[in-house]
Protein backbone atom coordinates (compact mmCIF):
# COMPACT_ATOMS: atom_id res chain seq x y z
CA UNK A 1 0.00 0.00 0.00
CA UNK A 2 3.00 2.07 0.42
CA UNK A 3 4.02 2.97 -2.77
CA UNK A 4 6.08 6.19 -3.60
CA UNK A 5 3.16 8.01 -3.90
CA UNK A 6 1.01 6.72 -0.66
CA UNK A 7 2.56 8.15 2.20
CA UNK A 8 2.37 5.55 5.57
CA UNK A 9 -0.11 6.20 7.99
CA UNK A 10 2.40 8.57 10.14
CA UNK A 11 3.16 10.64 7.02
CA UNK A 12 -0.43 11.23 6.19
CA UNK A 13 -1.31 11.80 10.19
CA UNK A 14 1.46 14.50 8.97
CA UNK A 15 0.44 15.83 6.39
CA UNK A 16 -3.41 16.06 7.76
CA UNK A 17 -2.36 18.23 10.55
CA UNK A 18 0.18 20.77 7.83
CA UNK A 19 -2.69 21.33 6.22
CA UNK A 20 -4.42 22.79 9.33
CA UNK A 21 -1.70 24.41 10.95
CA UNK A 22 -1.36 26.08 7.78
CA UNK A 23 -4.14 27.81 7.84
CA UNK A 24 -3.68 29.09 11.85
CA UNK A 25 -1.19 31.18 13.64
CA UNK A 26 1.03 29.30 15.41
CA UNK A 27 4.46 30.07 15.94
CA UNK A 28 6.97 27.44 14.07
CA UNK A 29 8.31 26.41 17.33
CA UNK A 30 4.46 25.47 18.89
CA UNK A 31 3.68 24.06 15.28
CA UNK A 32 7.21 21.38 15.62
CA UNK A 33 6.61 20.79 19.73
CA UNK A 34 2.71 19.51 18.69
CA UNK A 35 3.29 17.32 15.69
CA UNK A 36 6.34 15.63 17.11
CA UNK A 37 5.94 12.55 19.41
CA UNK A 38 7.63 13.03 22.48
CA UNK A 39 8.90 9.56 23.17
CA UNK A 40 8.49 6.20 21.67
CA UNK A 41 9.75 2.89 24.08
CA UNK A 42 10.51 -0.08 22.80
CA UNK A 43 10.51 -3.22 24.13
CA UNK A 44 11.94 -6.93 23.37
CA UNK A 45 10.77 -9.30 26.13
CA UNK A 46 10.69 -12.88 26.15
CA UNK A 47 8.21 -15.27 27.38
CA UNK A 48 8.31 -19.29 28.12
CA UNK A 49 5.93 -20.94 26.05
CA UNK A 50 5.72 -24.26 24.68
CA UNK A 51 8.85 -25.62 26.17
CA UNK A 52 10.70 -22.84 24.09
CA UNK A 53 11.80 -19.05 24.70
CA UNK A 54 9.95 -16.54 22.60
CA UNK A 55 11.04 -12.87 21.72
CA UNK A 56 8.16 -10.38 21.85
CA UNK A 57 8.43 -6.79 20.44
CA UNK A 58 6.18 -4.37 21.95
CA UNK A 59 5.90 -0.21 22.18
CA UNK A 60 4.54 2.37 24.37
CA UNK A 61 4.43 5.93 22.47
CA UNK A 62 3.61 9.12 24.12
CA UNK A 63 2.94 11.39 21.65
CA UNK A 64 1.92 14.20 24.14
CA UNK A 65 2.13 15.26 27.30
CA UNK A 66 0.52 18.80 27.65
CA UNK A 67 -1.96 16.98 29.78
CA UNK A 68 -1.86 13.76 32.02
CA UNK A 69 -2.07 10.83 31.84
CA UNK A 70 -1.74 10.34 28.71
CA UNK A 71 -4.08 7.95 27.27
CA UNK A 72 -4.70 5.41 24.33
CA UNK A 73 -5.18 1.89 23.24
CA UNK A 74 -2.84 -0.93 23.03
CA UNK A 75 -2.89 -3.34 20.19
CA UNK A 76 -2.24 -6.89 19.42
CA UNK A 77 -1.11 -6.84 16.09
CA UNK A 78 1.16 -8.48 13.45
CA UNK A 79 1.82 -5.29 11.78
CA UNK A 80 2.21 -3.27 14.92
CA UNK A 81 5.88 -0.81 14.48
CA UNK A 82 6.64 2.25 15.08
CA UNK A 83 5.28 4.37 12.48
CA UNK A 84 1.99 2.99 13.23
CA UNK A 85 1.79 3.58 17.04
CA UNK A 86 3.44 6.85 16.85
CA UNK A 87 0.55 7.71 14.12
CA UNK A 88 -1.68 6.46 16.59
CA UNK A 89 -0.66 8.54 19.64
CA UNK A 90 -0.78 11.29 17.70
CA UNK A 91 -4.47 10.78 16.62
CA UNK A 92 -5.49 10.17 20.50
CA UNK A 93 -3.37 13.88 21.35
CA UNK A 94 -5.97 15.65 18.57
CA UNK A 95 -9.14 12.90 19.26
CA UNK A 96 -8.90 13.77 23.29
CA UNK A 97 -8.34 17.74 22.57
CA UNK A 98 -11.70 17.45 20.47
CA UNK A 99 -13.80 15.73 22.88
CA UNK A 100 -12.60 17.66 25.72
CA UNK A 101 -11.01 14.40 27.90
CA UNK A 102 -8.37 15.75 29.98
CA UNK A 103 -5.79 13.44 28.50
CA UNK A 104 -2.44 13.53 26.34
CA UNK A 105 -2.13 11.27 23.53
CA UNK A 106 -0.02 7.74 23.75
CA UNK A 107 -1.03 4.65 22.12
CA UNK A 108 0.87 1.13 22.26
CA UNK A 109 1.22 -1.99 20.26
CA UNK A 110 2.66 -5.66 20.77
CA UNK A 111 3.60 -7.40 17.13
CA UNK A 112 1.58 -10.78 17.80
CA UNK A 113 -0.97 -12.81 15.81
CA UNK A 114 -3.19 -13.43 19.57
CA UNK A 115 -5.20 -16.14 17.30
CA UNK A 116 -2.21 -18.18 17.21
CA UNK A 117 -2.11 -18.34 21.07
CA UNK A 118 -4.34 -19.99 23.78
CA UNK A 119 -6.20 -18.13 26.94
CA UNK A 120 -2.82 -19.21 29.53
CA UNK A 121 -0.31 -18.06 26.77
CA UNK A 122 -1.83 -14.64 26.20
CA UNK A 123 -2.07 -14.08 30.25
CA UNK A 124 1.86 -14.79 30.69
CA UNK A 125 2.55 -12.74 27.25
CA UNK A 126 0.53 -9.84 28.44
CA UNK A 127 1.32 -9.62 32.02
CA UNK A 128 5.05 -9.81 31.00
CA UNK A 129 4.44 -7.08 28.90
CA UNK A 130 3.08 -4.97 31.29
CA UNK A 131 5.16 -5.95 33.80
CA UNK A 132 8.14 -3.68 31.56
CA UNK A 133 5.59 -0.98 30.85
CA UNK A 134 4.36 -0.66 34.53
CA UNK A 135 8.11 -0.71 35.93
CA UNK A 136 8.74 2.17 33.71
CA UNK A 137 5.79 3.98 34.47
CA UNK A 138 4.07 3.69 31.01
CA UNK A 139 1.17 2.20 32.99
CA UNK A 140 0.25 4.42 35.97
CA UNK A 141 -2.68 5.60 37.01
CA UNK A 142 -1.74 9.13 36.92
CA UNK A 143 0.65 9.14 34.12
CA UNK A 144 -0.40 6.90 31.06
CA UNK A 145 -3.91 4.97 31.23
CA UNK A 146 -3.80 2.49 28.13
CA UNK A 147 -7.36 0.55 27.09
CA UNK A 148 -8.63 -1.73 24.43
CA UNK A 149 -7.44 -0.99 20.88
CA UNK A 150 -7.63 -3.95 17.75
CA UNK A 151 -6.63 -7.59 19.26
CA UNK A 152 -7.24 -6.59 23.07
CA UNK A 153 -10.31 -6.70 24.83
CA UNK A 154 -11.80 -6.47 28.46
CA UNK A 155 -10.18 -9.51 29.35
CA UNK A 156 -6.67 -7.86 28.52
CA UNK A 157 -7.38 -4.88 30.75
CA UNK A 158 -8.34 -6.92 33.61
CA UNK A 159 -4.75 -8.74 33.79
CA UNK A 160 -2.77 -5.66 33.14
CA UNK A 161 -4.85 -3.86 36.36
CA UNK A 162 -4.11 -6.84 38.30
CA UNK A 163 -0.33 -6.75 37.14
CA UNK A 164 -0.15 -2.50 37.96
CA UNK A 165 -1.84 -3.84 41.65
CA UNK A 166 0.82 -6.51 42.07
CA UNK A 167 3.57 -4.49 42.06
CA UNK A 168 2.39 -1.06 43.00
CA UNK A 169 -0.05 -2.74 46.40
CA UNK A 170 -0.60 0.51 48.39
CA UNK A 171 -1.85 2.57 45.44
CA UNK A 172 -5.10 3.15 46.19
CA UNK A 173 -6.00 4.53 42.82
CA UNK A 174 -4.33 1.36 41.32
CA UNK A 175 -8.11 -0.10 39.11
CA UNK A 176 -7.57 3.42 37.57
CA UNK A 177 -4.49 2.72 35.64
CA UNK A 178 -5.99 1.07 32.59
CA UNK A 179 -9.91 1.41 31.37
CA UNK A 180 -12.19 -0.93 29.46
CA UNK A 181 -12.13 -3.49 32.16
CA UNK A 182 -14.67 -5.74 33.04
CA UNK A 183 -17.21 -4.50 35.15
CA UNK A 184 -16.72 -6.89 38.11
CA UNK A 185 -13.11 -5.34 37.47
CA UNK A 186 -13.61 -1.84 38.14
CA UNK A 187 -15.09 -1.01 34.17
CA UNK A 188 -17.66 1.03 33.74
CA UNK A 189 -21.08 -0.06 31.97
CA UNK A 190 -21.09 0.69 28.19
CA UNK A 191 -17.54 0.95 27.80
CA UNK A 192 -17.47 -2.28 25.24
CA UNK A 193 -20.16 -0.44 22.77
CA UNK A 194 -18.64 2.84 23.18
CA UNK A 195 -17.18 3.38 20.34
CA UNK A 196 -19.93 1.81 17.88
CA UNK A 197 -22.30 3.78 20.04
CA UNK A 198 -20.27 7.15 19.21
CA UNK A 199 -20.01 6.39 15.84
CA UNK A 200 -23.99 6.13 16.14
CA UNK A 201 -24.48 9.55 17.82
CA UNK A 202 -22.01 11.01 15.51
CA UNK A 203 -23.99 9.92 12.72
CA UNK A 204 -27.40 11.39 14.41
CA UNK A 205 -25.47 14.84 14.94
CA UNK A 206 -24.54 15.19 11.36
CA UNK A 207 -28.11 14.79 9.85
CA UNK A 208 -28.92 17.03 12.85
CA UNK A 209 -26.71 19.57 11.02
CA UNK A 210 -28.45 20.65 7.96
CA UNK A 211 -25.82 22.00 5.74
CA UNK A 212 -23.49 19.35 6.24
CA UNK A 213 -26.44 17.02 5.01
CA UNK A 214 -26.76 19.54 1.94
CA UNK A 215 -22.65 19.39 1.36
CA UNK A 216 -23.05 15.68 1.33
CA UNK A 217 -25.72 16.00 -1.35
CA UNK A 218 -27.98 14.00 0.99
CA UNK A 219 -31.17 14.26 2.13
CA UNK A 220 -33.59 13.23 4.99
CA UNK A 221 -32.54 11.42 8.10
CA UNK A 222 -30.42 8.28 9.45
CA UNK A 223 -33.93 6.20 8.75
CA UNK A 224 -33.58 3.92 5.43
CA UNK A 225 -30.21 4.61 4.55
CA UNK A 226 -28.08 1.83 3.38
CA UNK A 227 -24.48 1.18 5.12
CA UNK A 228 -21.64 -0.98 4.02
CA UNK A 229 -19.61 -1.12 7.43
CA UNK A 230 -15.71 -3.01 6.95
CA UNK A 231 -15.22 -4.97 10.36
CA UNK A 232 -17.27 -6.69 12.36
CA UNK A 233 -15.46 -6.39 15.32
CA UNK A 234 -16.20 -4.94 18.40
CA UNK A 235 -16.83 -1.27 17.08
CA UNK A 236 -17.99 -2.22 13.41
CA UNK A 237 -20.59 -4.80 15.18
CA UNK A 238 -21.56 -2.32 17.54
CA UNK A 239 -22.45 1.01 15.16
CA UNK A 240 -23.99 -1.93 12.67
CA UNK A 241 -26.20 -3.43 15.03
CA UNK A 242 -27.41 0.05 16.81
CA UNK A 243 -27.66 1.44 13.27
CA UNK A 244 -30.15 -0.69 12.11
CA UNK A 245 -32.03 -1.68 15.32
CA UNK A 246 -32.89 1.86 16.67
CA UNK A 247 -32.19 4.49 13.29
CA UNK A 248 -33.64 2.25 10.46
CA UNK A 249 -30.70 2.09 8.32
CA UNK A 250 -29.80 -1.11 6.06
CA UNK A 251 -26.75 -2.38 6.05
CA UNK A 252 -26.37 -3.50 2.85
CA UNK A 253 -22.87 -5.15 2.93
CA UNK A 254 -20.43 -6.51 5.87
CA UNK A 255 -16.95 -6.85 4.71
CA UNK A 256 -14.84 -9.31 6.38
CA UNK A 257 -11.30 -10.62 6.07
CA UNK A 258 -12.51 -13.77 3.87
CA UNK A 259 -14.64 -11.25 1.72
CA UNK A 260 -17.85 -9.73 2.20
CA UNK A 261 -21.63 -10.05 2.23
CA UNK A 262 -24.23 -8.07 0.54
CA UNK A 263 -28.12 -7.68 0.39
CA UNK A 264 -29.66 -4.78 -0.84
CA UNK A 265 -32.76 -5.98 1.42
CA UNK A 266 -30.13 -5.30 4.81
CA UNK A 267 -28.36 -7.93 6.36
CA UNK A 268 -28.98 -9.55 9.77
CA UNK A 269 -26.25 -8.03 11.76
CA UNK A 270 -26.14 -10.41 15.25
CA UNK A 271 -26.83 -13.67 12.64
CA UNK A 272 -23.72 -12.57 11.15
CA UNK A 273 -21.58 -12.25 14.14
CA UNK A 274 -22.87 -15.16 15.65
CA UNK A 275 -21.95 -17.09 12.22
CA UNK A 276 -18.40 -15.47 12.17
CA UNK A 277 -18.11 -16.71 15.71
CA UNK A 278 -18.73 -20.27 14.89
CA UNK A 279 -17.33 -20.43 11.15
CA UNK A 280 -14.35 -18.36 11.33
CA UNK A 281 -15.54 -16.37 8.54
CA UNK A 282 -18.39 -14.90 6.24
CA UNK A 283 -17.81 -17.19 3.35
CA UNK A 284 -20.17 -19.92 3.83
CA UNK A 285 -22.88 -17.22 5.85
CA UNK A 286 -26.16 -19.08 4.15
CA UNK A 287 -28.58 -16.01 4.04
CA UNK A 288 -26.30 -13.62 1.34
CA UNK A 289 -24.73 -13.02 -1.58
CA UNK A 290 -21.06 -13.65 -0.59
CA UNK A 291 -17.99 -11.70 -2.49
CA UNK A 292 -14.31 -13.31 -2.38
CA UNK A 293 -12.79 -9.74 -2.98
CA UNK A 294 -13.89 -7.86 -0.26
CA UNK A 295 -12.71 -4.92 -0.37
CA UNK A 296 -14.64 -4.18 -4.03
CA UNK A 297 -17.73 -3.80 -1.43
CA UNK A 298 -16.30 -0.47 -0.31
CA UNK A 299 -17.17 0.96 -3.79
CA UNK A 300 -21.00 -0.78 -3.44
CA UNK A 301 -23.42 1.56 -4.11
CA UNK A 302 -24.70 3.22 -0.75
CA UNK A 303 -25.39 6.11 1.27
CA UNK A 304 -22.89 5.53 3.91
CA UNK A 305 -19.38 3.80 4.37
CA UNK A 306 -17.93 2.92 7.39
CA UNK A 307 -14.26 1.48 7.81
CA UNK A 308 -14.40 0.04 11.01
CA UNK A 309 -10.77 -2.12 10.74
CA UNK A 310 -7.35 -1.46 9.53
CA UNK A 311 -5.83 1.87 8.47
CA UNK A 312 -5.41 2.79 4.82
CA UNK A 313 -8.09 0.77 3.05
CA UNK A 314 -9.20 3.28 1.07
CA UNK A 315 -6.08 4.86 -0.77
CA UNK A 316 -5.12 6.37 -4.19
CA UNK A 317 -6.03 2.75 -5.78
CA UNK A 318 -9.58 2.68 -5.07
CA UNK A 319 -10.77 6.12 -3.63
CA UNK A 320 -11.79 7.18 -6.76
CA UNK A 321 -13.53 4.72 -7.27
CA UNK A 322 -15.53 4.59 -3.83
CA UNK A 323 -19.27 6.19 -4.57
CA UNK A 324 -20.94 6.36 -0.75
CA UNK A 325 -21.37 10.20 -0.42
CA UNK A 326 -20.94 10.07 3.42
CA UNK A 327 -17.64 8.39 5.23
CA UNK A 328 -17.52 8.17 8.51
CA UNK A 329 -14.07 7.17 10.17
CA UNK A 330 -14.65 3.96 12.79
CA UNK A 331 -11.06 2.82 12.41
CA UNK A 332 -7.98 4.78 12.91
CA UNK A 333 -6.72 5.98 9.86
CA UNK A 334 -8.56 4.48 6.92
CA UNK A 335 -8.41 7.01 4.79
CA UNK A 336 -5.03 7.80 3.16
CA UNK A 337 -3.55 11.59 3.00
CA UNK A 338 -4.07 10.75 -1.39
CA UNK A 339 -7.52 9.00 -0.90
CA UNK A 340 -8.54 11.76 1.38
CA UNK A 341 -7.68 14.34 -1.24
CA UNK A 342 -9.23 12.83 -4.28
CA UNK A 343 -12.51 12.01 -2.39
CA UNK A 344 -12.62 15.72 -1.11
CA UNK A 345 -12.42 16.82 -4.71
CA UNK A 346 -15.67 14.16 -5.60
CA UNK A 347 -17.32 16.20 -3.02
CA UNK A 348 -17.73 13.11 -0.43
CA UNK A 349 -18.22 13.87 3.09
CA UNK A 350 -15.66 11.74 5.31
CA UNK A 351 -16.55 12.90 8.97
CA UNK A 352 -12.61 11.63 10.64
CA UNK A 353 -11.53 9.42 12.93
CA UNK A 354 -9.83 11.36 15.81
CA UNK A 355 -13.91 12.62 16.33
CA UNK A 356 -15.94 9.70 14.66
CA UNK A 357 -14.32 7.03 17.10
CA UNK A 358 -13.58 8.99 20.04
CA UNK A 359 -16.79 7.07 21.67
CA UNK A 360 -14.05 4.88 23.19
CA UNK A 361 -11.96 7.20 24.91
CA UNK A 362 -15.00 9.58 26.34
CA UNK A 363 -16.15 6.17 28.13
CA UNK A 364 -13.14 5.63 29.03
CA UNK A 365 -12.43 8.90 30.64
CA UNK A 366 -15.78 8.19 32.84
CA UNK A 367 -14.26 4.99 33.91
CA UNK A 368 -11.22 6.92 34.75
CA UNK A 369 -13.23 8.93 37.06
CA UNK A 370 -15.41 6.38 38.73
CA UNK A 371 -12.36 4.69 39.59
CA UNK A 372 -10.96 7.88 41.14
CA UNK A 373 -13.91 8.69 43.04
CA UNK A 374 -14.36 4.99 44.07
CA UNK A 375 -17.82 5.11 43.52
CA UNK A 376 -20.06 3.91 41.18
CA UNK A 377 -22.57 6.90 38.98
CA UNK A 378 -25.40 7.42 40.36
CA UNK A 379 -25.29 5.23 43.12
CA UNK A 380 -26.13 8.85 45.46
CA UNK A 381 -28.33 9.62 43.64
CA UNK A 382 -30.93 7.47 41.64
CA UNK A 383 -33.39 6.84 44.46
CA UNK A 384 -33.47 10.34 45.57
CA UNK A 385 -34.36 11.28 41.71
CA UNK A 386 -36.89 8.62 41.65
CA UNK A 387 -38.20 9.72 45.04
CA UNK A 388 -38.64 13.30 43.79
CA UNK A 389 -40.64 11.98 40.34
CA UNK A 390 -43.11 9.79 42.38
CA UNK A 391 -44.12 13.04 44.41
CA UNK A 392 -44.87 14.64 41.55
CA UNK A 393 -47.01 11.81 40.33
CA UNK A 394 -48.41 11.36 43.13
CA UNK A 395 -49.30 15.02 43.42
CA UNK A 396 -51.03 15.11 39.66
CA UNK A 397 -52.78 12.44 40.45
CA UNK A 398 -54.30 13.51 43.76
CA UNK A 399 -55.18 17.13 41.77
CA UNK A 400 -56.65 15.15 38.68
CA UNK A 401 -58.71 13.11 40.91
CA UNK A 402 -59.62 15.83 43.61
CA UNK A 403 -60.89 18.75 40.58
CA UNK A 404 -62.93 15.87 38.97
CA UNK A 405 -60.74 15.66 36.14
CA UNK A 406 -60.43 12.54 36.37
CA UNK A 407 -56.76 12.49 34.32
CA UNK A 408 -54.89 9.26 33.67
CA UNK A 409 -50.89 9.39 33.39
CA UNK A 410 -50.02 6.17 31.05
CA UNK A 411 -48.29 2.95 32.63
CA UNK A 412 -46.09 3.57 30.41
CA UNK A 413 -45.08 7.10 30.88
CA UNK A 414 -44.83 6.61 35.04
CA UNK A 415 -42.88 3.55 34.58
CA UNK A 416 -40.25 5.42 32.30
CA UNK A 417 -40.46 8.84 34.30
CA UNK A 418 -39.57 7.46 37.53
CA UNK A 419 -37.14 5.70 36.94
CA UNK A 420 -34.32 7.29 37.98
CA UNK A 421 -30.88 6.89 35.58
CA UNK A 422 -28.25 4.17 36.77
CA UNK A 423 -24.74 4.09 35.38
CA UNK A 424 -25.26 2.73 31.81
CA UNK A 425 -27.93 5.54 31.21
CA UNK A 426 -25.32 8.31 32.42
CA UNK A 427 -22.78 6.91 30.47
CA UNK A 428 -24.76 7.19 27.52
CA UNK A 429 -26.36 10.15 28.19
CA UNK A 430 -22.55 11.92 28.98
CA UNK A 431 -21.51 10.22 25.53
CA UNK A 432 -23.99 11.81 23.59
CA UNK A 433 -23.48 15.20 24.98
CA UNK A 434 -20.01 14.89 24.33
CA UNK A 435 -20.49 13.94 20.41
CA UNK A 436 -23.26 16.42 20.19
CA UNK A 437 -20.64 19.45 21.48
CA UNK A 438 -17.53 18.33 19.50
CA UNK A 439 -19.60 17.32 16.19
CA UNK A 440 -20.87 21.35 16.70
CA UNK A 441 -17.45 22.68 17.85
CA UNK A 442 -15.83 20.97 14.01
CA UNK A 443 -19.31 21.94 11.75
CA UNK A 444 -18.92 25.82 12.91
CA UNK A 445 -15.18 26.10 11.79
CA UNK A 446 -16.57 23.81 8.73
CA UNK A 447 -19.03 26.20 8.03
CA UNK A 448 -18.28 29.73 8.70
CA UNK A 449 -14.30 29.74 7.43
CA UNK A 450 -14.53 30.14 3.87
CA UNK A 451 -10.69 28.79 4.07
CA UNK A 452 -11.67 25.33 5.38
CA UNK A 453 -13.57 23.01 3.30
CA UNK A 454 -13.87 19.37 5.15
CA UNK A 455 -14.70 18.10 8.26
CA UNK A 456 -11.21 16.69 9.19
CA UNK A 457 -9.14 19.87 8.75
CA UNK A 458 -11.80 21.88 10.81
CA UNK A 459 -11.42 19.11 13.15
CA UNK A 460 -7.73 19.30 13.67
CA UNK A 461 -8.16 23.34 13.64
CA UNK A 462 -9.97 22.58 16.78
CA UNK A 463 -7.67 20.43 18.39
CA UNK A 464 -4.70 22.11 17.44
CA UNK A 465 -5.54 25.21 19.23
CA UNK A 466 -6.75 23.60 22.43
CA UNK A 467 -3.94 21.63 22.74
CA UNK A 468 -1.82 25.43 21.85
CA UNK A 469 -3.86 26.51 24.44
CA UNK A 470 -2.69 24.78 26.79
CA UNK A 471 0.84 24.76 26.22
CA UNK A 472 1.01 28.58 26.06
CA UNK A 473 -0.87 28.25 29.54
CA UNK A 474 2.35 26.58 30.49
CA UNK A 475 4.46 28.91 29.21
CA UNK A 476 5.67 27.26 26.43
N1 LIG B 1 -8.16 2.43 21.53
C1 LIG B 1 -9.23 3.38 21.55
C2 LIG B 1 -8.92 4.54 20.62
O1 LIG B 1 -8.19 4.41 19.67
C3 LIG B 1 -9.58 3.80 22.95
C4 LIG B 1 -8.51 4.50 23.70
C5 LIG B 1 -8.85 4.76 25.16
O2 LIG B 1 -9.96 4.48 25.57
O3 LIG B 1 -7.96 5.23 25.86
O4 LIG B 1 -9.47 5.59 20.73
Amino acid sequence: MNTPEEPTFRESVDIMYNRAVALMDLSPGLEEKIRVCNATYTVRFGVRLRGELKTFTGYRSVHSEHMEPVKGGIRYATGVNQDEVEALAALMTYKCALVEAPFGGSKGGLCIDPREYDENELELITRRFAYELIKRDLINPSQNVPAPDMGTGEREMAWIADQYKRMNTTDINGTACVTGKPTNAGGIQGRTEATGRGVQYALQEFFRDADGVKKAGMSGTLDGKSVVVQGLGNVGYHAAKFLSEEDGCKIVGIIERDGALTDPNGLDVDAIRHWIAGHGGVATYPGATYVEDGASVLELDCDILIPAALEGVINRTNAGRVTAPLIIEAANGPVTAGADEILRGKGTVIIPDMYANAGGVTVSYFEWVKNLSHIRFGRMQRRQEEARHQLIIDELERLSSDSGIGWELSPNFKTKYLRGAGELELVRSGLDDTMRTAYQSMASVWHERGDVDDLRTAAYLVAISKVADSYRAKGL
